[in-house]
C-alpha cells in the first residue's frame, strides 16, 4: 500500500538528519532514538497492534498474543543508522513491514497465526562499537556484562545509556521468552550493492551473509615536538598506521575479501605533534573465513600489533526451505524465481538465524549499490515493489 509507506516516509525523513551532509546521525539510546521508538510505537498503536519491550530493548509489535496462538510470523529491521549514514539501511525494512500489513489488511486478510513488527536497537553499533547488539543480547550472542560495560566516545557506557533512556540494562541477557514467539523472521532491506541492478531485478531473496569482523589495534609510540624532534629519533605510531591501511587493501586483493580502516582515534590529535598513540579499527569479511582471518593476521603483521577481536560473525546461512519457499512466492508473472544473493553485510536476521530460528531475507534493489552514505538510494516504485513482496511473503507464511 503506497500511500502509508509513503506517508510514514515521509514522517521519519528529518528525524535525525544532519542539515549539513543530509546523512542520518540515529544512534542507539539517544534523543533521536527515542524519537524513532515513539513513532514506531505510535504505527503499532495506529495499527491496534501491541508493543512488547524484550530484555535487550528491541521493540517488538505484535497483531495477536505469541504466547497464546504463537509461536508467530516476525518482520522487520532497524531505525538506528552509521555515522552520516543513508535513509534506508534499516527503516526501509520496517516501514515496508507496516505498510505490507496494510496492504494485506485492506485486501481483508487476516493472518492464521499472530505476526510482529520488530524494531530491532543498535544495529549498526555506531555508538558502542558492537554491530546487531540488540540482536546479539537477545540471542546471548553478546554477554550481558560486556555490553553493558561499552562506552561510547565520551565515555557513556551502554548501561548508562539504557537506563538514561528508559531501558533497565539489569534486565539485558538472552531472552527466551521472546525467542520463543519468533516462529519465522523475515527482514526486508535495501540491497548494499548492484546484484539486483545486474539481474534488471527489483527484488531478491538473500542466500547467505559472509563472514564478517571488526578488530581494534593499538598502536603505541611516544609523542613530541614537530618541528624539533629529528626523524631517527621519532617513535611515530602514524607509520605503523599507515602500513596497517595499505596491507589491508593488499592483503584483501590477494585474498578476495574486504577490509576497511574507517575509524581511528588519535592522541594527542595535534598538528604539530607527533603522535603518542594511535588506535585504528579494522572492518574486514569475504566470502570464505579463511581468507578474512588472513588478512587480519597480515595486517597486524604489518602494523606490528596483534588485532584485538570486538566481534566476529562466522557463515551465515539462512533456512533453505524458507529461501525456496520465498523464491516461489515471488516468482514473476512468467514464473521465473525470484533471484537469490548472497551479500557482505551483517544483519540482525543473520544473528537470529544463527540462533536457530528459521530466517529469511528481501533485498530491494539499489540504483548505485552506494549505502552507509546520505547517497543511498531506492526509487520509490522500487520500494513499493518490496512492499508488495513481502505482502506476498506475509501472507503464505502467517
Ligand atoms: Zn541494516
Amino acid at each position: 500500500m503506497s500511500e502509508s509507506f509513503d506517508r510514514m516516509w515521509a514522517d521519519l525523513a528529518p528525524v535525525g538528519r544532519d542539515a549539513t551532509t543530509g546523512g542520518y546521525r540515529r544512534y542507539a539510546w539517544t534523543g533521536t532514538d527515542a524519537v524513532l521508538r515513539e513513532w514506531f510505537r505510535g504505527e503499532a498503536e495506529r495499527r491496534r497492534m501491541d508493543v512488547v519491550p524484550d530484555r535487550a530493548g528491541n521493540l517488538w509489535a505484535w497483531t495477536a498474543d505469541p504466547d497464546a496462538q504463537g509461536p508467530g510470523l516476525v518482520v522487520g529491521s532497524h531505525l538506528d543508522s552509521v555515522p552520516d549514514g543513508g535513509a534506508f539501511d534499516g527503516p526501509l525494512g520496517v516501514v515496508s513491514a507496516f505498510a505490507a500489513l496494510d496492504e494485506l489488511t485492506a485486501r481483508g486478510w487476516s493472518p492464521g497465526s499472530p505476526v510482529a513488527v520488530a524494531c530491532f536497537a543498535d544495529e549498526e553499533g555506531a555508538r558502542f562499537g558492537v554491530a546487531c547488539a540488540g540482536s546479539r543480547l537477545l540471542t546471548g550472542a553478546l554477554d550481558a556484562d560486556r555490553a553493558r560495560a561499552l562506552t561510547d566516545d565520551d565515555g557513556t557506557t551502554m548501561a548508562e545509556a539504557m537506563a538514561a533512556a528508559g531501558h533497565d540494562p539489569r534486565g539485558l541477557g538472552r531472552d527466551d521468552e521472546t525467542l520463543r514467539r519468533v516462529g519465522t523472521f523475515l527482514e526486508l532491506h535495501v540491497e548494499q550493492g548492484r546484484g539486483l541492478v545486474e539481474l534488471s531485478s527489483t527484488v531478491g531473496v538473500a542466500s547467505s551473509i559472509w563472514p564478517h569482523g571488526r578488530w581494534r589495534l593499538d598502536l603505541r609510540g611516544r609523542a613530541d615536538h614537530a618541528g624539533t624532534t629529528r626523524l631517527a629519533d621519532r617513535d611515530d605510531p602514524m607509520l605503523a598506521l599507515a602500513a596497517a591501511i595499505q596491507e589491508a587493501r593488499d592483503a584483501a586483493g590477494r585474498h578476495g575479501a574486504l577490509a576497511t580502516v574507517g575509524k581511528l582515534r588519535v592522541s594527542p590529535n595535534g598538528v604539530n605533534a607527533i603522535a603518542s598513540e594511535v588506535t585504528a579499527w579494522l572492518d574486514a569479511r569475504g566470502p570464505r573465513e579463511d581468507d578474512v582471518r588472513a588478512v587480519v593476521d597480515e595486517v597486524g603483521a604489518a602494523a606490528g600489533a596483534t588485532p584485538v577481536e570486538e566481534s566476529w560473525t562466522p557463515t551465515t546461512g539462512f533456512d533453505p526451505g524458507l529461501r525456496d519457499r520465498l523464491t516461489a512466492v515471488l516468482a514473476g508473472a512468467d514464473g521465473t524465481p525470484a533471484p537469490v544473493l548472497p551479500t557482505g553485510a551483517g544483519h540482525d536476521a543473520g544473528i537470529l538465524s544463527a540462533a536457530g530460528i528459521p530466517t529469511g531475507m528481501l533485498f530491494v534493489r539499489n540504483p548505485t549499490g552506494v549505502s552507509h552514505s546520505p547517497a543511498e538510494h531506492a526509487e520509490p516504485a522500487d520500494c513499493h515493489a518490496g512492499v508488495a513482496a513481502l505482502a506476498r511473503a506475509i501472507e503464505a507464511l502467517a
